[in-house]
């Protein structure tokens, strides 16, 4: 079972930068070590376990990058254009044929080079005389529309790494190199918990006072889409001794416990009493906003991450607290998209030591450029400023202020998960 060290809990004091807390979390959580071997058509988003090294060059052999006519290159026409008999032909698929000496060779996409020859004319390129020869126009680089063997990936190079979030343009190439299956971590399994007594389960009464539990439905899809195996464990009411029952038993059999509301340093905020009872806790300070403090902690041997309430802090902490330790659990390599530069179209001031997301839509101006607009309402419980938005732009730590045409970060949604 994956653990985090204990001094982790020095850190309960000062505010922790994003890059910080990040920094913490890669050194402190251990990786699952099992692995499981899957097929192709199951490895897209799982976690690489090994290196792939090409076991073929890519492509394996020379061949032809377009439909045409094959040469050698000393048959290349220089000034004016050159008729030249054509012997053979050679479609994909086919075996390469030696071509006969100041003979052009009749050739498709993909087929192999025939022996002899170095060079392709595009069939658009020439045409055929009277005689049957093939026309070939002057000026033709020797080597032209041909991909020598091994161009795109030479044989042993390191192509995959372990760690590697297989997309889809991943699994494509261990396909190219004939492998059927692959060695991948297994899924991180993450037990996932909605606290508050406030919280209505969607398709059950809903008393006057009560909302309906949308967090807990945000945290699972987000998690699968990191690839974890969720265990959905409902809604915890605010009773610390029966929240922390709740978390202990989830401790055994998961690798992460998750939990959304509770986590403020209010009298009725019972996730940090509940699981100091059971495990140990720190608060982390993030200097983030939306974000308030998150709680972590270890249950029983089995890290825990308490997210704050309001929707949007939810959703912001998820994205840098959550799916860090969740790459690092599933022993991935933790990326980060860059943030993409845009123009705002807004004015906003901020303090300066945290980092802010702001939640905006994008527009393309008529010089092309684009341009973020702020959503109009600021508070963390909004959930339409996550819905009708497209992504959030990046403030960093050092800005103090944004005014309309200035260079922003942004980061879309799709690219945050
Ligand atoms: P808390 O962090 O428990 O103080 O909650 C902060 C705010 O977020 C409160 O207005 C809660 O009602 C709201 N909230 C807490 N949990 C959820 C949830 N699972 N879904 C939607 N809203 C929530
Ligand atoms: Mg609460």
């Amino acid at each position: 079972m994956a653990q985090l060290s204990d001094d982790c809990f020095a850190f309960g004091g000062p505010m922790l930068s994003v890059d910080e807390a990040v920094a913490l979390i890669t050194a402190r959580v251990t990786a699952v070590r099992e692995t499981e071997t899957v097929s192709l058509e199951q490895a897209d988003g799982r976690v690489l376990a090994h290196d792939i090294a090409a076991p073929l060059p890519l492509p394996p052999f020379t061949n032809s990058a377009v439909d045409g006519y094959a040469v050698e290159s000393r048959d290349l026409p220089r000034e004016a254009e050159r008729a030249i008999p054509v012997a053979g032909r050679v479609p994909a698929g086919a075996s390469a044929q030696a071509a006969a000496r100041g003979h052009a060779v009749r050739i498709f996409t993909g087929a192999p080079m025939p022996e002899g020859t170095d060079t392709v004319f595009m069939q658009e390129d020439v045409r055929i005389d009277d005689n049957g020869h093939v026309v070939l126009p002057p000026g033709l680089r020797p080597g032209a529309n041909v991909r020598p063997a091994g161009e795109d990936i030479p044989l042993g190079h390191v192509a995959l790494k372990a760690g590697q979030r297989l997309r889809p343009q991943d699994v494509a190439l261990a396909a190219a190199f004939g492998l059927a299956r692959l060695d991948v971590a297994r899924r991180i399994r993450v037990a996932v918990f909605s606290t508050g007594d406030e919280l209505a389960a969607p398709g059950t009464p809903r008393a006057p006072a009560q909302l309906f539990d949308s967090n807990r439905f945000m945290l699972l899809a987000m998690l699968r889409r990191l690839g974890c195996e969720v265990d959905d464990l409902g809604i915890l009411r605010d009773q610390s001794a029966a929240l922390a029952k709740a978390l202990q038993k989830a401790a055994a059999g998961h690798d992460l416990i998750l939990t959304t509301g509770g986590v403020s340093t209010g009298e009725e905020d019972h996730v940090k009493a509940g699981v100091e009872s059971v495990g140990r806790l720190v608060l982390w300070r993030m200097a983030i906003k939306p974000g308030r403090p998150v709680a972590m902690g270890i249950i029983a041997g089995t890290p825990f991450i308490g997210l704050p309430g309001n929707p949007v802090a939810s959703f912001v902490t998820f994205v840098h607290v959550v799916r860090p330790t969740v790459l690092a659990l599933s022993g991935a390599a933790i990326t980060h998209s860059l943030p993409m530069p845009v123009r705002a179209a807004f004015s906003y001031k901020k303090k300066s030591g945290r980092r802010e997301y702001v939640r905006v839509t994008l527009r393309k101006r008529e010089d092309g450029v684009l341009e973020a607009v702020k959503f109009p309402r600021e508070g963390a419980g909004l959930l339409s400023s996550l819905v009708d938005t497209d992504g959030l732009a990046e403030l960093g730590e050092v800005v103090t202020r944004v005014e309309p045409g200035d260079t922003i970060g942004f980061l879309g949604y799709a690219s945050l998960l």
